[in-house]
């Protein structure tokens, strides 16, 4: 039974089902929207966000003082930050699809698709990170950054990979999961409109990015400076990095070809 999403003050727990709550941390921005959510799921905690004093003691307290394990869908600061001081004061384990780079915890158990961990299955979705995973409980999926519930995913090369994405994407569809819970942003009814909504705006991108090329070959800055305008340098690399990950779809594709640097449409 799901309760209607009425935010609660900071720090306070949103109680999603009757086993799902939901914590938004305090840490909001152009990419984590109000901030990222943690989800707690009895003892388990999916996410535990930046290491922020009060959003670790919200955490424990909404688990009831007992974490046991910590789920985590990829390896982004926004999201794992938090890991190392949750563990201090738990003792929980770790689980997640990659050793975080910096580090700066143990991972106790590396896991794969498939895999149930209390009761959620993973599910591998990269794209947004090579790492990333989705965990399904019941007719539920908790999507990290690989869908969120207020902007369409950023996908930045080279770490990121359209096609991967798209294939993920895909594989999420086939589950037929009613309800998503993202990272940031609000919980998603209406999963398949939603899915079928991204890939047509995906493909709206692919398209003009493809006239554009036919158009006139072009590198990557140029066909940046071509489709947007009022760039700041953050933003400017961050749309660099989001039309390569698109173009190189295009070149798997067949679509486009990358020659001196300019990329020429094929077909
Ligand atoms: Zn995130």
């Amino acid at each position: 039974m799901f309760i209607s999403e009425i935010e609660p003050p900071r720090g306070e727990p949103l109680r999603i089902t009757d086993r799902i709550l939901r914590l938004v941390a305090p840490n909001p921005g152009p990419m984590t929207y109000h901030g990222t959510n943690t989800y707690i799921v009895g003892t388990t905690v999916i996410d535990p966000g930046p290491a922020d004093d009060a959003h670790i003691d919200a955490i424990i307290a909404a688990a009831g003082g007992r974490v046991d394990r910590i789920l985590l869908t990829h390896a982004h600061e926004d999201h794992v930050a938090g890991v190392a001081p949750l563990v201090e004061r738990t003792g929980a384990m770790v689980a997640a699809g990659a050793v975080c780079p910096n580090g700066r915890y143990a991972l106790e158990t590396l896991l794969f698709d498939g895999d149930v961990v209390d009761g959620l299955t993973v599910v591998e979705t990269p794209g947004h990170s090579r790492d990333h995973l989705c965990f399904v409980l019941g007719d539920v999926a908790f999507t990290g950054d690989h869908v969120l519930g207020w902007a369409p995913t950023s996908v930045l090369a080279p770490e990121g990979c359209a096609a991967r994405y798209h294939d993920s994407l895909a594989r999420l569809a086939d589950l037929r999961c009613r309800t998503f819970l993202p990272g940031h942003g609000p919980q998603v009814r209406g999963t398949r409109r939603f899915l079928d909504a991204l890939m047509v705006q995906m493909a709206e991108r692919e398209r003009s990015l493809w006239t554009l090329i036919a158009d006139r070959p072009a590198a990557t800055p140029e066909l940046v400076e071509r489709s947007y305008s009022n760039l700041g340098p953050q933003t400017r690399s961050i749309a660099e990095r989001t039309v390569e990950a698109v173009l190189l779809r295009l070149e798997q594709l067949g679509r486009v070809v990358r020659e001196d640097d300019k990329w020429r449409s094929l077909q």
